[in-house]
């Protein structure tokens, strides 16, 4: 019997989809988690309410994984939202929509996610043993034959693979995936932290401002030195992964409206998160830089014609007053530093070249980016299992017969937004059905 085993090495998202599955179709499946419990990400997901997925129409949903989404395209037809919030149902789990299409647990609570699989698993018969830790593949001739872990080996005809990325190691999730499908010969394509904060040079700067969160703000990304950022080319829409419409032109990478923050490192907060890995990318080739908009709601000419207002309005106050109106309180001093105009100047007496110095500082802060936080502060893993080497009706490896791949420890990666955990749940749900179909007709 055990022979004919299924084994999923990871109880993560898609590893518990994969086995629960794989059982369900008959397969006799054991599933091994080297921590001591299973789905420790699914619980610290979305704030610990689990954004499961979006309620996007398939064709936007794809486009936010980038170039590799249409990989997705025949496991989005075999198992897709609706599938998913009809499983979590059965089980009891009721579901809710937020802003941005995002889908919640209507519980806000991550652990009912978690508690309807082990469930499922539990309705079928999955074995798991935790505190195991794969730690090889074993093959013979090409296929699979057993798992080899430091309490020794277990055999099996089928095993996926689903021990997630890299990042959030505390999670289980420390890159074994990559080694093991490395050592049977898969490419590995490069790794890179994905919905990742970003490091400044300006660290004092930030500093200055740290804890200031940021709303209806445009963050913009170049492809050169900030002082070589021109402002009038900052894009009026946003552009990025995702978003459809025209290339934004050189030298901008990414331009996005929303919200943000400035932390004592430099930036963070979600539309810095989507951008963050266009901005590793782009730090590979030459310097980057962002520039932040914090009026984006009026142009130049617009905003001038508002300070010049407030200028003449209130000519008795002082330069910090206005200010007060204009920022969050804790960007008024540092702005008084980078405009270097004396605080306590009274408005009437901010002549016009201070004025503009203001004004283009509203409409263009300005950092050099260093560095993404490390991998470990990432929330997903960008690169993985080439998916050249994966069969993607059937999440079967191409180079070694049996070998199965779900979620993360492959080359996909999503915006934030629901799109991680979608696409570990249904490559999990195929990976589940191939392993079985392999493992009940063996
Ligand atoms: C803070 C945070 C918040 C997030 N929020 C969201 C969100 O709200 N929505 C969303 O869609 N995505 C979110 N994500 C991303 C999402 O959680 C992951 O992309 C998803 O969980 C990946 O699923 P997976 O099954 O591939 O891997 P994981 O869920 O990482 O599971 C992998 C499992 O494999 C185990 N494992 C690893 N190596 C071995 C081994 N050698 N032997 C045995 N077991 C092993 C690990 O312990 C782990 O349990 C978030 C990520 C983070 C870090």
């Amino acid at each position: 019997m055990t022979t004919k085993r299924v084994i999923v090495i990871g109880a993560g998202a898609g590893g518990m989809m994969a086995a629960g599955r794989a059982a369900e179709l008959g397969a006799n499946v054991l599933l091994l988690e080297k921590t001591t419990s299973p789905g420790n990400k699914i619980l610290i997901s979305g704030k610990t309410r689990c954004n499961l997925t979006n309620i996007k129409e398939l064709d936007d949903f794809i486009s936010m994984y980038g170039p590799n989404g249409h990989f997705l395209h025949s496991a989005f037809h075999r198992f897709f939202r609706d599938d998913l919030l009809a499983f979590l149902r059965r089980y009891g789990v009721e579901t809710k929509s937020e802003r941005g299409g995002r889908v919640f647990p209507a519980s806000d609570d991550a652990r009912d996610v978690v508690e309807a699989f082990e469930q499922y698993m539990a309705d079928h018969g999955v074995q798991s043993r935790t505190d195991t830790g794969a730690t090889g593949i074993q093959i013979d001739k090409g296929r699979v034959i057993g798992v080899q872990t430091e309490k020794g080996v277990l055999p099996a005809v089928a095993i996926v693979l689903a021990t997630g990325g890299a990042s959030y190691p505390e999670t289980g999730s420390t890159g074994d995936g990559y080694r093991l499908a490395a050592a049977l010969g898969h490419t590995i394509t490069k790794l890179r932290p994905a919905l990742v904060p970003l490091v400044v040079h300006e660290v004092p700067r930030a500093k200055s401002m740290q804890g200031v969160s940021l709303r209806n703000v445009r963050l913009t990304a170049y492809q050169c030195p900030a002082d070589e950022i021109n402002p009038s080319m900052t894009p009026t829409k946003d552009c990025g992964r995702g978003i459809s419409g025209k290339q934004a032109p050189w030298p901008i990478i990414e331009s996005r409206m929303g919200e943000m923050m400035i932390t004592h490192f430099g930036i963070g907060g979600p539309i810095t998160l989507l951008m963050g890995l266009a901005v590793v990318d782009a730090l590979e080739n030459s310097p980057v830089s962002v520039s932040i908009d914090l009026k984006p709601a009026l142009d130049e000419k617009q905003l001038r014609q508002r300070l010049q207002r407030d200028f003449d309005r209130y000519g008795k106050r002082s330069y910090r007053n206005i200010l007060k109106g204009l920022l969050p309180q804790k960007m008024v001093d540092p702005f008084v530093e980078m405009t270097a105009i004396p605080p306590d100047k009274r408005s009437h007496e901010i002549d016009a070249e201070e004025r503009e110095r203001l004004l283009r500082l509203l409409k263009s802060l300005r950092f050099n980016i260093k560095a993404p936080l490390p991998m470990a502060s990432a929330m997903v893993t960008a690169g993985g299992v080439s998916l050249e080497e994966i069969e993607p009706r059937s999440m079967a490896s191409r180079l070694i017969e049996g070998l199965y791949f779900c979620g993360e420890v492959m080359d996909l990666d999503g915006d934030t937004g629901g799109y991680n955990l979608q696409a570990a749940f249904s490559t999990g749900y195929v990976a589940g059905e191939s392993a079985a179909t392999r493992a009940t007709s063996s």
